[in-house]
């Protein structure tokens, strides 16, 4: 097994030395990896090997293509290492905690209450994310056959790459190199050594009390699962609301289940300066024009994403770039070098692991095949993974009147779901917003313990063209939380009984008798 010490520096923050992270490591940035001689020319040559660049270059391969994939840090990207699989699993933990604190409304009496081992909870996740990591593994991907360059690459010409001294030409490429944490200009945080995803799931000691900036869907997460592991957190919106991008009404609802966590969640909070004092981090914070000093074990960042650009030497490559919104491209994900495509958080408003996916199918196809696929046709759906969960799809309320689209919105709440009342988990609702007149769903916000695995229905029957009438003749089995979208739809069907037809009913059926 390798020395994961001979990788710092390669590798920030990956801690603690221990196995799972030895495991980890050998999987998918493995030391002693030689790149392999490159081939004359490739069909494609993807640099970054987070899930956009990792489906590409094996879908690519799948097809009989000769392709290559570059990786200068981990491979997996973010979702593997600091961010998607890490954060689930602490959620998940997070979870059982709660359960034990409020089995007593089960009937079920837990005597010496809740101690979490946070050591624990790392090690747990350590151990599962080195066992997922199997499936992005270089030699994974060799026996695909990709030929995995460990390096960081960089243009050199309109059809080169060069990564390790070696040069690599190809036919078409795919720039899959992902974002980072957005360094926050607040005076002293990176003094204070402030924490972010790339960081935090190297704790192996829990913070007494944590300041999380920004309550977006990776500050909440963190949020409610460090305050249910016993931190005593406190999180700082600068917007009103936390969730700023979600319906107003979902996130209410999460914002008061932090509070039943036990979290202060100050927003509006204008943060002027950190300072570091020993172990102790000192945040001055603005109010009503005064400064009030608060103090902290650590803080976390979770203020937006920054596209990997800069080092890219892209202006070799004739590809335009912006440094917020990342690699220009075109509905077909094609840069201004037709030859070159994007995929996933480098080029993407919508920063998921799923969209990243979708993406690297669309630049298989249109980079091999001449397709005319296009991100504009794709229904994403995301999910904050809160508890309860926020799901949403398509089109929200506020769009629709920006835009002029008239909605028939149908609403039911999560305590007329029998299941959702059986499980004792009735907080929530759900939306299905309609085109007026019609059955043809626009969007939909779901929020729910389980959110995340229904939104799919809805997402499925978008794509499929199938509206709530026919949500309303599929059989949903019972009793299950996925009734509250049949009950949407059932919603639906009745406004289609009009008082005339009700009147031509009566009579048919008085005829009948
Ligand atoms: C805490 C957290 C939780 C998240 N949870 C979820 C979730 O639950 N669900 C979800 O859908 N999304 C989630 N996301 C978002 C998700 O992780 C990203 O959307 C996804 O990883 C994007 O994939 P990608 O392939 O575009 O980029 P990345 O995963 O970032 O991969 C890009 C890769 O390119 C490499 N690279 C960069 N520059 C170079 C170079 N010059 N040469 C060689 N290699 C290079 C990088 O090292 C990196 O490995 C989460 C993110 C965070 C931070």
């Amino acid at each position: 097994m390798t020395d994961l010490r001979s990788l710092v520096g390669a590798i920030p923050e990956l801690a603690p030395l221990d196995e799972h992270n030895q495991k980890l490591v050998n999987n998918v940035h493995p030391p002693d990896w030689v790149n392999p001689d490159p081939a004359s020319r490739y069909n494609m040559v993807v640099i970054g090997a987070g899930t956009a660049g990792l489906v590409t270059a094996a879908g690519t391969a799948g097809l009989g293509g000769r392709v290559a994939i570059i990786e200068r840090n981990l491979m997996g990207g973010d979702c593997l290492n600091v961010g998607c699989v890490p954060s689930k699993a602490l959620i998940r933990a997070a979870r059982a905690a709660a359960d034990v604190r409020d089995a007593g409304k089960f009937g079920v009496k837990v005597p010496g209450g809740v101690t979490v081992d946070f050591a624990a909870v790392m090690e747990r996740m350590r151990s599962l994310r080195a066992g997922i990591s199997e499936h992005d593994s270089a030699q994974r991907f060799t026996d695909l056959g990709v030929d995995v360059f460990i390096g960081d690459a960089r243009f050199t010409g309109p059809n080169e790459i060069e990564v390790a001294g070696k040069k690599l030409v190809f036919s078409k490429a795919c720039i899959a190199t992902g974002a980072r944490a957005v360094t926050l200009p607040i005076p002293g945080l990176k003094e204070a050594a402030a924490l972010t995803n790339e960081s935090v799931f190297s704790l192996t000691e829990l913070p007494r009390r944590l300041a999380v900036i920004g309550a977006g869907p990776i500050g909440v997460e963190l949020t409610q699962s460090f305050a249910r592991f016993g931190s005593k957190v406190t999180l700082l919106e600068q917007a009103r609301q936390i969730l700023g991008r979600e319906d107003r009404e979902a996130a209410k609802i999460v914002e008061q289940s932090l509070i039943r966590d036990g979290v202060e969640i100050e927003c509006c909070a204008k943060i002027v300066a950190v300072r570091r004092e020993g172990e102790v981090r000192v945040l001055s914070l603005e109010r009503d024009g005064q400064t009030v000093e608060r103090e902290f074990d650590q803080v976390l960042v979770g203020v937006g994403r920054q596209p990997n650009v800069e080092t890219l030497n892209l202006d070799a490559a004739g590809v335009a770039f912006d440094l917020r919104k990342g690699v220009q491209v075109n509905d077909r994900l094609q840069t201004t070098n037709s030859n070159v495509f994007a995929a996933g958080d480098v080029c993407s408003p919508y920063k998921f692991t799923h969209t990243a996916d979708s993406m690297a199918r669309i630049v298989i196809q249109n980079a091999l095949f001449f397709g005319r696929s296009g991100t504009s046709a794709l229904n994403i759906p995301w999910c904050t993974y809160s508890d309860p969960e926020i799901a949403h799809v398509g089109i929200y309320e506020h769009e629709a009147a920006e835009k002029g689209v008239e909605l028939d919105t149908f609403r039911i709440e999560m305590d007329q779901v029998d299941r959702a009342i059986l499980e004792g988990e009735t907080e929530g609702f759900l939306k299905v917003h309609v085109k007026k007149g019609t059955d043809q769903i626009l969007g939909a916000t779901m929020v729910s313990r389980h959110a995340g695995e229904s939104i799919s229905e809805i997402t499925l029957a978008m794509n499929a063209g199938a509206g709530l009438a026919t949500i309303a003749k599929t059989i949903h089995p019972y009793p299950t939380q996925t009734e509250a979208i049949k009950k949407a739809a059932d919603a639906y069907s009745r406004t289609r009984l009009t008082p005339t037809v009700k009147t031509i009913f009566e009579k048919l059926l008085a005829w009948r008798r």
